[in-house]
């Protein structure tokens, strides 16, 4: 991997984190309490609504990860081991790297 595909990779990381950023903060916005006035019909039931909570919730869990992922991603990019798997030392290929920009490791410690 030479700087240009680095640099290329590491615009992509900074891209989709940025990304993260803006979605995890509109998921925080469902997050807030659901509101119990009793008088409001809304189009979504209570039961929806708590429904929508917890699939909020998992999807928040999803961001979170991912979130670490590109951190720990850009970082291994600042200390020169980006692009060593994790697991084996070996080097990742550049194609994988192209489609999971985050992965720590290679197809076989994945896998
Ligand atoms: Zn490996």
């Amino acid at each position: 991997m030479d700087e240009q595909q680095l640099a290329e990779l590491r615009a992509t990381l900074a891209a989709e984190l940025t990304r993260l950023e803006q979605s995890m903060n509109t998921t925080a916005e469902g997050l807030k309490p659901v509101e119990l006035d009793q008088t409001a019909v809304g189009r979504l039931s209570r039961m929806d609504e708590l429904q929508n909570q917890a699939m909020t919730r998992n999807l928040h869990e999803r961001q979170e990860m991912k979130l670490a992922g590109l951190t720990q991603a850009l970082n291994r990019i600042e200390d020169g081991t980006y692009g060593t798997c994790t697991e084996c030392g070996g080097e990742i290929p550049l194609a994988r790297l192209e489609v999971f920009p985050e992965t720590a490791t290679c197809m076989e410690c994945t896998a």
